[in-house]
């Protein structure tokens, strides 16, 4: 077994989240108002193919396609900030043109490189991906282990000329991927995420307004379902939410973009720079924000009573369908799932039947 288990990869990179005193969002691009983190600034660019030489190094092998200092300082960081952008490379495209082969002296092939074009049209053909795509760490090592279960027909093949590497049968990334994507990149501890919920209560408890999400108003909506559903939820606090602006209808809810009050003990949260790296929370999280602020006619940053704005969500927005399934019920890839199917969801519909304040009036 490799000496990069997941526990030396957190002991490096992690920066002591165990404390009693829960950092609060640190960088300073966080404090400029501005981030560098996003996804078009991806923090690592490596072949698509690498993405399994990271599995094997972790599972022990040797990979001959990564060089190995690089592939410890990668699993290193990928082992301690789940939210790492990572771009995927492939030189598929920038083959001269035949006419050029012999000036550029590339007229016999490096069959090495023949080899590592093909891994990684391969891994980018399986993820649904082009080059130059950038996704975060954790949304890629999940879908790499759904669906490449063995480097065999990737990184070797049965084909004379073409068998590549021999480690490809050792069994090193089947072990890896057995664990998880998580032995690769960090996952917050289940201790750590009942710290920040016992804040996060608090704050939604007796804080002078409520900081949401736009689409979370309608998560809360989905989940109430016209009364059906009233006990918290493992991996947010719309509960807690509901349950105060419930008490006071009155209590003022400031609309905001990405992660909000409900999202700090989800696994998929990152309290370092509050970013969500959850694989169900990507990018069309942030267009189901503002295509509810569209809706309503807000900004973010609008500030409404619970109960005003909920009138005036149920107003404008009959249906998820009309947000969560983009109008028209069509799914057009993995990033772009549909929650709750094309024709919405029913909780949402009976909520807006019987209003999120309905155990007030009974
Ligand atoms: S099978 Fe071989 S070439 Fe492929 S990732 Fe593993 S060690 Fe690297
Ligand atoms: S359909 Fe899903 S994402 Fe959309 S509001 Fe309901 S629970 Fe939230």
């Amino acid at each position: 077994m490799t000496d990069l288990s997941r526990r030396t990869v957190l002991k490096l990179g992690t920066a002591g989240l165990a404390g009693s005193a829960l950092p609060a969002l640190t960088s300073g691009s966080e404090k400029a108002g501005k981030t560098s983190d996003g996804l078009c600034n991806a923090a690592i660019n490596i072949r698509a193919h690498q993405l399994l030489s990271l599995v094997c190094v972790l599972g022990g092998a040797k990979c001959p396609l990564m060089e190995a200092a690089k592939a410890r300082a990668v699993l290193q960081r990928l082992g301690s900030d789940p939210t790492t952008a990572i771009r995927l490379i492939s030189n598929a495209d920038e083959i001269p043109h035949y006419t050029k082969l012999a000036q550029t002296g590339k007229a016999a092939p490096d069959a090495q490189e023949v080899l590592n074009r093909k891994r990684d049209l391969d891994v980018l053909q399986r993820l649904g991906l082009a080059p130059g795509d950038t996704r975060r760490a954790r949304y890629l090592y999940d879908l790499l282990f759904k669906r490449i279960e063995t480097p065999k027909g990737i990184c070797a093949h049965d084909t004379p000329g073409w068998e590549g590497c021999p480690l490809a049968k050792d069994g090193a990334y089947e072990r890896v991927r057995a664990q998880g994507w998580k032995t690769v990149v960090y996952l917050r501890t289940d201790q750590e995420r009942e710290q920040y919920r016992r804040r996060n209560v608090q704050r939604i408890e007796t804080g002078d307004r409520l900081f949401v999400r736009p689409h979370h108003l309608m998560c809360l909506a989905c989940w109430y379902a016209g009364g059906k559903n009233q006990s918290p939820r493992p991996n947010d606090t719309l509960f807690e939410i509901w349950q105060r602006i419930r008490r006071e209808p009155d209590a003022p809810i400031t609309l905001v973009e990405g992660t909000c009050m409900a999202c700090d003990c989800c696994d998929g949260f990152h309290p370092p720079n509050g970013r969500c790296v959850h694989s169900c929370g990507l990018i069309r999280d942030y267009k189901k924000d503002l295509d509810v602020l569209q809706k309503l006619g807000l900004m973010p940053g609008a500030t409404m009573k619970a109960r005003e704005l909920f009138a005036l969500l149920f107003q404008r927005i009959p249906s998820t369908r009309d947000v969560c399934a983009y109008g028209d019920g069509i799914e057009r890839s993995e990033e772009w799932k549909i929650c709750s199917g094309p024709d919405g969801n029913p909780g949402y519909v009976a909520t807006r039947r019987t209003g999120v304040f309905n155990e007030d009036r009974s």
